[in-house]
């Protein structure tokens, strides 16, 4: 039997490709322990801006420090070079992450009787598809995970099923750019698997990740609607408000489009992602942004100030300096807080249902956070007192 510690970098599909991971290596008999105490290390890379990709590589040479052996997974992987120099009990293992656990299994060996797993999270994530094949001119993404591929449906409602009976209340779908799910076998599109999971016996929630601009359309929308399962929350990368700064990061839509899709939608809690500096982004320019998000009833951003990717159109490109980023970062971030601060002022006095992911704290089913005690993994019913930066102030109702 061997000990391993777990550690991923980025997104939700990365969490998604290390609980992978973590659970053969689980299955094959070894044994998850803090990274003080395990033998090997496993480091699920990401390297969508620079910053991550650094975090990552710190995280592989601060494991090989105190591990017997390192293995580096995940989209960081298969950028090449990105590990280079690390000391010699660090292997990178690129390649497809649906090939990585059993990749990782061969190289670890087998100890035991396949065990049941449970993710570590409340939240289950179930992936339906990889890659994509946009082809953002900043974005390494297509690069490391290849062109959008879909999982069977089949195999997606099986992956549910089986989450839902470890004892997970919600399940997200997740993927790179989740609206290209197609079964295209099955004819089964984004909106069917959303009606078909979402009728899963047991699941209480059924959340998308994330969900580009062009995706969203009338169909998804009416899915989301018929389903009571279904979250209405929708995390829709805008990346800028300004058109000329659309086109060059072949984003393919324009700020009236953003704005047209998401027209209707006010019921619904909607997050975005928006990269601040990106070259030729003047204040005019970062102003439209401002302005789209404060016209789209966007409340929470995740904001990116742009670094340049190897391989990328843009790679030699990166003409707005450090602190004006770092200004237009904080000051869209400022922005979020006082939109995600308006929106909860609305809910004051109501009652929701709130999700328990971690002590004192949790998620109403629109991925409104709410500062509330119960129960680990249990739904409670809670009321808004007030608010604060963190999130909604509850009480939980007595059953
Ligand atoms: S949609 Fe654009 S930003 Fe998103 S993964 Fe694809 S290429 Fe990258």
């Amino acid at each position: 039997m061997t000990t391993f510690s777990v550690r991923f970098l980025g997104c939700k599909v990365s969490y998604t490709d290390a609980d992978a991971l973590r659970e053969r290596l689980l299955a094959d008999g070894h044994e998850e322990t803090s990274a003080g105490e395990a033998e090997i290390a496993l480091v699920n890379s990401c390297c969508v801006t620079r910053e991550a990709l650094g975090k990552s590589r710190q995280a592989a040479a601060k494991a090989a420090r105190t591990h017997k052996h390192v293995y580096v997974t995940g989209c960081g992987a298969n950028l090449e070079g990105a590990f280079a120099g690390l000391p010699e009990n660090v292997t990178v293992l690129g390649g497809e992450s649906a090939d990585a656990p059993r990749r990782l299994a061969d190289l670890v060996g087998r100890a035991g009787d396949a065990l049941a797993v449970r993710s570590k999270r409340v939240r289950a994530f179930v992936q339906i598809q990889d890659g994509c094949s946009f082809g953002c001119s900043y974005c390494v993404v297509p690069l490391v995970r290849g062109p959008a591929r879909s999982k069977s449906a089949e195999a997606v409602l099986t992956d549910v099923r089986h989450r839902v009976e470890q004892g997970h209340k919600e399940v997200v779908l997740s993927g790179i750019n989740l609206g290209c799910f197609h079964d295209s076998a099955a004819a089964v599109s984004l909106a069917d698997l959303v009606r078909e999971a979402g009728k899963t016996l047991g699941l209480e929630r059924l959340r998308l990740s994330s969900i580009e601009i062009n995706h969203v359309g009338a169909e998804l929308i009416a899915a989301i609607r018929e389903t009571p399962t279904a979250c209405r929350h929708l995390h829709v990368p805008l990346q800028s408000g300004d058109d000329e700064i659309l086109r060059a990061m072949k984003r393919h839509y324009d700020a009236a489009t953003f704005l047209r899709r998401l027209e209707g939608l006010e019921d619904f809690n909607l997050t975005s992602d928006v990269i601040v500096g990106f070259p030729g982004e003047d204040e005019a320019a970062f102003q439209h942004t401002l302005d789209l998000i404060e016209r789209a009833g966007i409340t929470k951003v995740h904001v990116f100030p742009y670094s340049p990717r190897p391989g990328t159109t843009t790679e030699d490109a990166d003409d707005v300096p450090a602190q004006v980023k770092k200004k237009r970062a904080a000051r869209m971030r400022e922005s979020s807080i006082n939109a995600c601060l308006g929106r909860w002022r609305g809910k004051i006095g109501m009652e929701e249902s709130i999700l328990i992911d971690r002590p004192g704290r949790g998620y109403a089913s629109d991925y409104t956070p709410w500062l509330v005690d119960g129960p680990l993994g249990e739904i409670v019913q809670a009321h808004a007192k007030s608010v604060t930066e963190q999130g909604i102030i509850g009480k939980a109702r007595r059953s």
